[in-house]
């Protein structure tokens, strides 16, 4: 008999109804002779809801404060959903991320996880205890409370996987695995059976919120499948993303979209060895994080670099580089709001040609502008307006896979 792992996202532990179908899940597992840890989210929009209350009081709360509100409601979740198991009669104990403990870096709002002491989880496993854990939350050296970044639950379950050396992680979800695009947004999607962790680090940092990316980069890292699948239905096979060579690639494996992204064009940077450097380790200091980048050519005294941003982070990297102008010899910062990047994936991409056209065509077809373009070997993303982006996305998805 192994240790299994099984994780629960917000909605599929929204209601005390869905908690008991989660229940079914777990006393399965556990009835066959398993050791099971149980990694849940906060119920439905508990997350969202805090935050929206947050902002109620202030839009720049203090970043270690936040983390102390919005990990709150997984704690909800472990406790209730371990009175339902006992109250069924199975021994089953509810954790924190302080309590295992789960150790991150001191970057809130985003923290990573450096250790997990996986002592506690199977000594109560040789107790006979169903471990129900917190997602989303970890504590720092100096004993604060972290998160990991919104979804982030998924890579809180991959990362227990792999600490307790588990054949797999299974991530119960509102989605049957991982489809060609999101199902909300395109019609006639096909799921993907099995993905390798490449493809699916690119989709999903690329923002296919199936998974969240740092989760797929453990299970490539510790070689632990990642089971997507559908809560409350039998004998799902889902999607399975392991390391994987299919004899035969597609063109594309899937279509990503990220919306809330910000453009920023720093103008008029002196044209000058180190001045790109001093930009990007100015926001760097401030753990800003700084997607595609682009840098006109360099051809006269001075020249333009664009970058993306999440649009949260717009605010404040205008403020650090306007404060800095003189310090950087730029002239102006310029940005553009409501943005979305639209992204095609897939390892095909590398022995084949006329990919990009094909993407370009379907986004011409549609009468939509790209602001950005950037390429590596298995993805093209464009920047489009954030009210095109759906539309975007069903015309490559029809294009490629419906065609
Ligand atoms: P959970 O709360 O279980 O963590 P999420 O909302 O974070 O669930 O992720 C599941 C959602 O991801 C789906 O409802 C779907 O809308 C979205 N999604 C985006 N891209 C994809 C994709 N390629 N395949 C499946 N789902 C996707
Ligand atoms: N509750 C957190 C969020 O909504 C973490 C998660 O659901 O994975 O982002
Ligand atoms: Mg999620």
């Amino acid at each position: 008999m192994g240790i299994v792992v099984q994780k629960f996202g917000g909605s599929s532990v929204a209601t005390t109804e869905k908690l008991k179908i989660v229940c079914n899940h777990i006393t399965k597992e556990f009835e066959k002779g398993n050791s099971v840890a149980v990694i849940v989210s906060a119920q439905g929009k508990t997350t969202d809801k805090l935050i929206t209350e947050e902002r109620e009081i202030t839009d720049s709360p203090s970043k270690r404060e936040h983390d102390v509100l919005v990990s709150v409601g997984e704690q909800i979740t472990i406790s209730k959903l371990a009175i339902m198991l006992n109250d069924m009669g199975y021994k089953a104990i509810s954790l924190t991320g302080w309590q295992i403990p789960i150790i991150t870096d001191d970057h809130f709002g985003n923290a990573k996880i450096k250790s997990i002491r996986n002592e506690t989880i199977l000594d109560l496993f040789k107790e006979g205890y169903i471990v129900i854990i917190a997602g989303f939350q970890g504590i720092n050296e100096n004993n604060e409370i972290t998160t990991l970044g919104r979804g982030g639950s998924d890579t809180t379950a991959v990362a227990i996987a792999a600490s307790l050396n588990a054949e797999k992680c299974d991530i119960f979800t509102d989605v049957d695995g991982v489809f060609t695009t999101d199902p909300r947004i395109a019609e006639k999607v096909k799921k993907i059976d099995l993905i390798s962790y490449d493809e699916m680090l690119e989709l999903s940092s690329l923002g296919a919120k199936v998974l969240h990316n740092r989760c797929v980069e453990i299970g490539k890292k510790y070689n632990i499948p990642i089971v997507v699948k559908e809560t409350g239905k039998e004998n799902s096979t889902g999607t399975i993303v392991k390391n994987s060579k299919k004899l035969e690639d597609m063109e594309i494996s899937g279509i990503a979209k990220d919306d809330n992204i910000s453009r920023i064009t720093v103008m008029g940077l002196e044209n000058k060895i180190g001045k790109t450097y001093k930009v990007f380790n100015l926001l760097a200091k401030h753990k800003i994080n700084v997607d595609t980048i682009v840098q006109s050519f360099g051809e006269s005294i001075n020249k333009n670099l664009s970058f993306t941003i999440k649009s949260s982070d717009l605010k404040e990297t205008i403020k650090i580089l306007e404060d800095n102008l003189e310090y950087l010899t730029a002239r102006e910062i310029i940005h553009f709001d409501n943005l979305s990047k639209v992204s095609i994936v897939g390892i095909g991409m590398t022995h084949r040609t006329g990919i990009a056209s094909k993407m370009f065509e379907a986004l011409y077809e549609e009468n939509i502008n790209m602001h950005l373009i950037s390429t590596s070997e298995i993805k093209i993303t464009v920047l489009v307006n954030q009210d095109e982006a759906d539309r975007a996305v069903k015309a490559i998805h029809k294009k490629f896979f419906n065609n």
